[in-house]
């Protein structure tokens, strides 16, 4: 099958390498004979509707974030449509913060959000940094990251969060949440990039984005002996970290 992948502002919100996530996309799809049709959507560009099976937006700083918001806001109507059609979406870090419904910096600016996830942001002074590990029990899985973040993002009553934190930040540092979960729509903090370490979860929105294209959704499964190295890594050293914030 040909799976269309739509990124969102690759040259404003690529911190961390967050386009690798891409680069793990293609590579898991082509192993199973599926080709994907990566397009950038940048700012002004209009939003192809109906002709992405996959969306994509990376983290960035406040000044990245200050730079696309106004635009993403226009997009919001054509996003909204295609996730509620059934199109996923990984968003991460400051595109995660940008899906809510405001992203408020530490200088108190506010930047508005597309409201496609129940959540809202508000920065502190005091960053939270470092390597995390989650907990899905949605999935039975634990998903392994690496966290940095101004902002508090705080999930609406009755909203899904990605996972349970076990050890980092997440989502705030109080509520033991990381990220936001709404039909196939992913929100999250953790860079690394984060893809890479998880390969369940990069197989996952595969078969989410198959699932939109009217494919069969089954994946055949892959040695995946480096990527579990790298997620047993990376866990250790999240657990090593301490407990919970
Ligand atoms: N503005 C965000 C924050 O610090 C973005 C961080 C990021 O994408 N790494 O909260």
């Amino acid at each position: 099958m040909k799976l269309r992948v739509g990124h969102l502002y690759p040259d404003y919100l690529n911190i961390y390498a967050d386009r690798g996530n891409i680069a793990v996309l293609i590579e898991r799809a082509r192993l199973r004979g599926h080709e994907l049709d990566v397009r950038a959507i940048g700012m002004h560009d209009r939003v192809p509707v109906g002709e992405i099976d996959l969306f994509y937006v990376g983290g960035g700083q406040d000044r990245e974030q200050a730079l696309v918001a106004d635009d993403l806001a226009a997009k919001a109507p054509p996003l909204r449509g295609a996730v509620e059609a059934g199109a996923a979406f990984l968003a991460v870090c400051g595109g995660y913060q940008l899906l809510g419904r405001f992203y408020r910096d530490v200088a108190g600016v506010e930047h508005p959000g597309i409201g496609l996830l129940p959540l809202h942001t508000v920065a502190e002074p005091r960053r939270m940094i470092g390597d995390v590990l989650l907990e899905c029990t949605w999935a039975g899985r634990t998903l392994a990251g690496f966290e940095n973040h101004a902002g508090r993002t705080l999930l609406d009553e009755g909203a899904e969060p990605l996972g349970r934190v076990v050890a980092g930040f997440g989502n705030d540092g109080r509520s033991g949440y990381e990220g936001c979960r709404y039909r196939r729509v992913y929100g999250t903090y953790l860079h690394g990039p984060l893809l890479p370490r998880n390969p369940w979860f990069a197989d996952h929105l595969l078969a989410e984005a198959l699932a939109h294209a009217g494919g069969p959704t089954e994946l055949a499964p892959l040695p995946d002996e480096l990527e579990r190295q790298a997620h047993a890594v990376s866990a250790e050293r999240a657990r090593s970290r301490g407990g919970r914030f």
